[in-house]
């Protein structure tokens, strides 16, 4: 009788003979190495039908694997293992699922034996097993959903606006991806990693940013003359997220230029923010894009600085213009001395590396000040607005006299 083959690649002895037992009780023939070069032979040798790797092996780091089977075309049922960070599991998980690996699951180490059978068990059933409280609400999201929303156009923008600490001026918009679904509206933060591992963020950040793109050229550069003099003051930004799976597409940066083109929108006006630049996988071709959108006009911005999963390292490598503060340091910097060291921190880094700074989250009136007082460029929030939609925000910039933060008198210094 035929039995089915997985290979366990795994260092820890004793973290292996556990994952092979558990294996073996759903019938598989288990295969352990524990080398880069046992690994290799074993994946070409014997096709396993499922593989089960630990992404934390000395000299790896766990991403030339993934590399390495990706080449290998292999087919297999891949799950996921570290004892790392389990942001950093989960971007690999969306990294392997980019390069058409298929990823049945990933785990957190030490993981239950009973997560591990379940996913066994359920092998090459149609839909992927995951678990953790971030990835576990995700599963309905199946490619084929995902891809008709897309095709459907069932995702539209919110709008954001952004003002100078300064003086309040108008200083630009923040696109933000909105899904409302039959069932209810469904928040970015469900869906955008849904469509990452479903490897459709090419398509996505495409649809996204010629929506964005086409509201932009007709509500901000060709404004009604309600609040023509508002726009045309300061030309304003619009400021698009990406995803650091679209720098694994080579093609980005013309893709983004030639969007620009059609909407006759100059890119310098367009800042992309990227957020977790900890999942950028290949640093070589995510370095050469950047520079190329750069060198194409673009601005860049370095999202949610200080939440983690965006490092020094990066900041400093990667070709950015502005550094976004992470909105958990906004909101409690009237509560926090660490909050306001950090945001204060963060500002001067930025500023000694010549990126302009903008804060998110900025809730209130003394938040707004503070940041002011500590020299910090732009700020966005529920203070000074919600995420609007288009034709919300046009009303928006209609009532100019009526901005709160305006009204209250922001100090100027
Ligand atoms: P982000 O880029 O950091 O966007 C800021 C988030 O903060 C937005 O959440 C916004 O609605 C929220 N926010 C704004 N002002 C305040 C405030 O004063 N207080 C609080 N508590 N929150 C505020 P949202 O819209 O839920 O988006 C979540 C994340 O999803 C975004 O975080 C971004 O990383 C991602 N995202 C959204 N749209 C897209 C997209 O089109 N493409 C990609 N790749 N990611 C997107
Ligand atoms: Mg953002
Ligand atoms: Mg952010």
């Amino acid at each position: 009788m035929h039995m089915e083959r997985m290979l366990i690649f795994e260092h820890d002895s004793q973290a292996a003979r556990s994952a092979a037992r558990i294996a073996e009780d759903v019938a598989l023939k288990v295969r352990v190495a524990q080398s880069i070069e046992g690994f290799r032979s074993a994946l070409i040798d014997e096709h396993p039908d499922c593989v089960l790797i630990d992404l934390t092996m000395p000299g790896t780091d766990g991403l030339d694997i993934i590399r390495l089977m990706a080449k290998r075309e292999c087919n297999a049922n891949v799950i996921l293992t570290s004892g790392a960070d389990p942001r950093l599991l989960e971007a690999a998980a969306r990294i392997a699922t980019a390069r058409g690996l298929r990823v049945i699951g990933h785990l957190t180490k030490p993981f239950p034996s009973r997560g591990l059978s379940q996913m066994l068990r359920q092998k090459g059933g149609a839909v992927p097993t995951t678990f953790g409280p971030v990835t576990q609400h995700t599963l309905e999201l199946s490619f084929s959903i995902l891809r008709q929303a897309i095709e459907n156009c069932e995702f539209t923008l919110a709008y954001q606006p952004q003002v100078r600490c300064r003086d309040g001026q108008l200083a630009g918009f923040e696109a933000l991806a909105r899904w409302q679904h039959p069932d209810g509206l469904i928040a970015p933060s469900r869906f955008i990693p849904a469509v990452e591992r479903a490897g459709l963020m090419p398509e996505f950040t495409a649809r996204m940013t010629e929506q964005a793109l086409s509201w932009f050229r007709k509500a901000i550069l060709s404004p009604p003359t309600a609040y023509a003099d508002v726009v045309v003051q300061s030309p304003p930004t619009l400021s698009i997220n990406i995803s650091a799976l679209n720098l694994t597409r080579p093609d980005f940066p013309d893709v983004m230029a030639k969007l620009c083109e059609k909407h006759s929108v100059d890119s310098s006006q367009v800042v992309l923010e990227l957020t977790e630049t900890a999942a950028l996988d290949d640093p070589v071709l995510s370095l050469e894009l950047l520079t190329r959108l750069r060198a194409q006009g673009f601005q860049l911005s370095i999202d949610d600085f200080g939440a983690g999963y965006s490092s020094m390292q990066q900041l400093v490598r990667l070709p950015f213009s502005e550094i976004k503060i992470d909105k958990a340091f906004v909101a409690s910097a009237l509560q926090s001395d660490t909050s306001r060291s950090v945001v204060k921190s963060i500002v001067e880094l930025g500023h000694s590396l010549g990126l302009r700074s903008t804060a998110e989250g900025v809730e209130d009136e003394a938040t707004l000040q503070f940041l002011d007082f500590v020299g910090c460029d732009l700020a966005q929030g529920y203070f000074i607005a919600r995420p609007m939609a288009g034709e919300q925000l046009s009303d928006w910039l209609s009532s100019v006299s009526e901005w709160p933060f305006r009204a209250m008198g922001v100090h100027h210094r």
